[in-house]
């Protein structure tokens, strides 16, 4: 498959990569095997913690979350991709070094170092999140050089590759959108199981009948959705009360107007990189009424989406196993005493040598 990689420096024809990933509030390891040019994941279990509803996850809670099912994962991992000497079987260690939560990413980053110590000092490579969920998109879709939207509860950006970096088109100047529908869950008290955005989609699937105008805030390539939310709220007190307007009228509303404004930077990208794929990653990328609104979008161009579903689109240890390969395979691994984790890391700090 031509997913644009440079010949590797590491000559191995098959390379086994354990990749973990607890940057925000879902604890996952992958196991990932390269053979022969091909990618194929092994395994891929993953728990997320769920707060009660009218509440969102906070570091110190989600850190414990990971800290006590992190043991339990990797062995899964193991055992789900029949691995029985990792110490022989793993090339390389994977884990997400940033962006996320701190007290979350440290628990993984500790777990990484603590196996490669247990396995004979096994090679480590720390991972940017955001690139790990476009290298997971572009495998697993065959979609080789797309323009990127990467949407979830912490990040939101429109991204395209060029000169070994992933450059950020557009991004959201306050919070991001999965943040801006999570908190909207919580205003309304939905469930955050399984997800609080997923719960506001079925919503406004079910019953979403009447399109209240909220601000539609595009600045150039840039989005805002910090009033958006200040102003749903304050619609959500006043008409609720009154029966004027449902719950399922605000989600809708709000999914329209926001998933509108994430569509329009998203093909003044197409349009300035002369792109005909757009590939959607991260856990708000699930969301059919997104996928729908861009396909059309995309359509009307003449090109293709790329969109997944919710096993590689929300946070997974294997895509932290994915790009780590890549750089694995250009001998760039991270020293122990580099493997620390940041709580701000851009998608455009990474130096991309494997394309
Ligand atoms: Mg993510």
């Amino acid at each position: 498959m031509d997913i644009g990689n440079l010949p590797p420096l590491n000559k191995k024809n098959v390379i086994i990569a354990l990749g973990i990933e607890g940057s925000a509030n879902k604890i996952g390891v992958g196991v990932l095997k390269f053979d022969h040019g091909e990618y194929s994941i092994l395994s891929n279990p993953r728990k997320t913690y769920i707060s009660p509803a009218g509440q969102g996850f906070l570091p110190r809670e989600t850190a414990w979350h990971h800290q006590n099912y992190v043991v339990a994962m990797v062995k899964q991992a193991l055992v789900d991709a029949k691995i029985s000497h990792p110490e022989v079987e793993i090339d390389v260690i994977c884990y997400t070094k940033g962006p996320g939560m701190g007290g979350p990413l440290r628990s993984c980053a500790i777990c990484a170092r603590t196996l490669s110590l247990l396995w004979n000092n096994k090679p480590i490579v720390g991972v940017n999140h955001c690139v790990a969920h476009i290298e997971m998109g572009r495998v697993a879709t065959k979609c080789s050089n797309p323009v990127v939207l990467y949407v979830s509860g912490g990040n939101t950006q429109v991204i395209a590759y060029s000169n070994n970096r992933y450059s950020i088109f557009g991004e959201t100047i306050d919070i991001a959108v999965g943040n801006c529908l999570d908190r909207f869950a919580r205003i309304l008290s939905l469930s955050n199981d399984p997800s609080p955005g997923y719960n506001i989609e079925k919503l406004a699937r079910e019953g979403g009948n009447l399109f209240v105008e909220l601000p539609y805030v595009v600045k150039g390539m840039d989005v805002s959705f910090s009033g958006i939310l200040s102003y749903i709220e304050k619609e959500a007190r006043g008409k609720l009360a009154s029966g004027a307007v449902t719950p399922a009228d605000l989600c809708y509303s709000l999914q329209e107007t926001i998933f509108a404004m994430l569509v329009e930077i998203t093909e003044r990208a197409m349009a300035h990189t002369a792109s005909d794929t757009v590939l959607i990653v991260g856990g708000v990328g699930c969301n059919l009424r997104l996928q729908h609104m861009m396909g059309e979008m995309v359509a009307d161009r003449g090109g293709s989406l790329c969109a997944m579903d919710n096993r590689y689109c929300v946070d997974n240890g294997a895509m932290i196993a994915q790009a780590g390969i890549f750089a694995f395979q250009m001998n760039a691994c991270t020293a122990m005493e580099n493997t620390t984790c940041t709580q701000r890391f851009r998608t455009d700090a990474v130096d991309v040598i494997w394309r």
